[in-house]
């Protein structure tokens, strides 16, 4: 290498150094700055894949630690689940909403029972200090279906406990929600395997 070519190399390097450096000071003093610990309210919403398993993810992650969490599944039917298998024998306590055979009737009043049912299990749960994470599986479409009631859900979450965590995940998320949450993603489609003819997978898709 050239002697102009090394000192140009230095140069870079401490541009580089110098960037990172800024860079390091700016998000140090943001963590120093964020000093507030609550529970916190988790929106996981939009077409693409990947809201269920973030959320169980993130069950998984504070159970890890020794969290006592909990799971409500707001789906129909006795569709099997990877994540259960695996969380309940770690001590995650699972209600599923659709394990009832009046689920399979597709009938609109069964279809209201079984949410109200589950609804009434998820409002305990927000009112049990001692659950330290609660996800509610799909719960959006019940709030879109007007299955349960919205205003009933924000209440309910605001006045849940105060270190208490919750996960919500589905597709359209109630702007009201959204504005109550702390922290909103929303994963985006830009492709999916089922647009090409392949089915669901064991272990990746349930
Ligand atoms: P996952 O449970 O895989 O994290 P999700 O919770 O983001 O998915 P849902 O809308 O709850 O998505 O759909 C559940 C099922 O539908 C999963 O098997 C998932 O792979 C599949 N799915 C999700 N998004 C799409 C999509 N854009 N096109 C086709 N299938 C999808
Ligand atoms: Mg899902």
């Amino acid at each position: 290498m050239t002697d102009e070519k090394d000192s140009s190399n230095e140069k870079d390097n401490d541009r580089h150094k110098k960037r990172m450096q800024q860079q390091k000071a700016k998000v140090d003093e943001r963590i120093a700055a964020a000093q507030e610990d609550k529970g916190l309210l988790l929106v996981l919403t939009g077409n693409g894949k990947g809201k269920s398993t973030a959320g169980f993810g993130t069950i998984a992650r504070a159970v890890g630690h020794g969290l006592k969490a909990a799971v409500v599944q707001y789906v129909k039917g006795g569709w099997e689940c990877g994540e259960r298998n695996l969380l309940e024998k770690n001590g995650v306590e699972f209600h599923v909403m659709g394990t009832g055979f009046t689920w399979e009737t597709q009938d609109k009043d069964t279809d209201i029972q079984a949410a109200q049912a589950a609804w009434e299990h998820s409002k305990k749960l927000l009112q049990d200090p001692s659950i330290d994470v609660i996800l509610l599986d799909e719960i959006t479409y019940m709030v879109t279906y007007k299955y349960i009631d919205l205003d009933e859900v924000l209440a309910a979450l605001t006045a849940r406990p105060k270190d208490q965590h919750v996960v919500i995940t589905g597709r359209a998320c109630h702007r009201s929600i959204i504005e109550l949450a702390d922290t909103v993603s929303e994963v985006r489609p830009v492709k999916h395997a089922f647009d090409n003819g392949i089915k669901a997978q064991k272990g990746i898709d349930w």
